[in-house]
C-alpha cells in the first residue's frame, strides 16, 4: 500500500518505538495519528510532524472506539493504517519470594499489551472493512508489536511472554479473516531497541544486554523499527506472519 496520502494511526505514538514510527509515516507523506495514553507526550510528538493526537488508554475497548472515531471526524476518513506499539513490560516472578503471587502484574500486562492490540485491530479493521479498496483490492494494513520474548521469554517475563505470544499467535487467524475485505494484518518481535523503556537501565545490565547481540552489536533503533513498518506496509505480499528484528539475539534464560 501506499504510505504517501494514507491516513495511518499509531497507538504509543507518543515515545519510542511508535514515535519514531509516527516520524517515519508522516515524512513519507502520511496523514498521521497518535493515540497514547500520556495525551502530552503524544501532542509534543505531533506538533513536531504535524499529526493529530487523541488521548486513549488502549486497555478501554470504549475509549479506543471514541479514539478511532475521533481521527476519522478529524481526517474526514476512518486510518487504513494501525500500527500498535502502545505496550508496558512489568517484570514479575510468577510465584515470587515468601509465595508472593503477580497476577495483577499478569492482569495489566495482558490488558495493555494483548487487549490493547486487540482493541485498537478490531476497531480500526471494522472501519477499513467500510473503505473502497485500493489498486490491488488491499483496504488496510495492521501492524502489531509482539516482542522476541514471544519465543525466548526471560525469568519474570511470563506475562509479557504470555502478552506478545498471544499477539503472534492472532496474527494468522486475523489475517484470515480478514482477507476477503483486503486487508492485511502482520507482527513484528523486536528484540533490544534504544527506547525510554530500556534508557533506564544500568549501564552494566545494558552493556550485558549488548554482548548477546551477534550483529549488529548493539541496541536496534526505533528507526529500524519504523524502517520495518513502512516495508510492510508497501509490500502487499507480507501477511499472516511475526517478523523477528532483532540483530540474530536470542535471549538467555536470565
Ligand atoms: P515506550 O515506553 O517508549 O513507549 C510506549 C508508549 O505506549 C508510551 O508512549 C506509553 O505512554 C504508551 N502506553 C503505555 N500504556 C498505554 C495504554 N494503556 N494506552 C495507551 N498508550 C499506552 O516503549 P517502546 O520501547 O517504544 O515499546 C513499544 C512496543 O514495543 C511495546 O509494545 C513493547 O513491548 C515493544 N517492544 C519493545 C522493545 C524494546 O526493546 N524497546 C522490545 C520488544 C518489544
Amino acid at each position: 500500500m501506499q504510505i504517501d496520502k494514507t491516513i495511518a494511526l499509531v497507538s504509543g505514538g507518543g515515545s519510542g518505538l511508535g514515535a519514531a514510527t509516527a516520524r517515519y509515516l508522516a515524512e513519507a507523506g502520511a496523514r498521521v495519528a497518535i493515540l497514547d495514553f500520556d495525551g502530552e507526550r503524544a501532542a509534543a510528538v505531533a506538533r513536531s510532524i504535524d499529526a493529530f493526537a487523541v488521548r486513549a488508554d488502549v486497555s478501554d475497548e470504549a475509549e479506543v472506539d471514541r479514539a478511532i472515531e475521533d481521527v476519522a471526524g478529524h481526517f474526514g476518513s476512518s486510518p487504513r493504517i494501525a500500527i500498535s506499539c502502545a505496550g508496558i513490560g512489568a517484570a514479575a516472578r510468577i510465584v515470587g519470594r515468601e509465595g508472593k503471587t503477580s497476577f495483577d502484574v499478569f492482569d495489566r500486562t495482558l490488558k495493555v499489551n494483548l487487549y490493547g492490540s486487540y482493541h485498537v485491530m478490531t476497531h480500526a479493521a471494522r472501519r477499513i472493512m467500510e473503505l473502497e479498496p485500493l489498486a490491488g483490492g488491499e483496504r488496510g494494513v495492521i501492524i502489531n508489536t509482539a516482542s522476541v520474548a514471544y519465543q525466548d521469554g526471560q525469568l519474570g517475563q511470563a506475562a509479557y511472554a504470555a502478552s506478545k505470544g498471544a499477539i503472534a499467535s492472532l496474527c494468522l487467524p486475523a489475517a484470515r479473516e480478514f482477507s476477503r475485505f483486503g486487508i492485511r494484518v502482520m507482527a513484528i518481535a523486536p528484540g533490544l531497541f534504544h527506547t525510554p523503556m530500556m534508557e533506564g537501565l544500568p549501564e552494566e545490565v545494558a552493556a550485558e544486554i549488548t554482548n548477546n547481540i551477534p550483529f549488529p552489536d548493539r541496541l536496534g533503533l526505533p528507526e529500524e523499527y519504523a524502517m520495518l513498518a513502512g516495508q510492510i506496509i508497501a509490500n502487499p505480499y507480507l501477511n499472516g506472519t511475526t517478523i523477528r528484528l532483532d540483530g540474530a539475539v536470542r535471549l538467555p534464560p536470565r
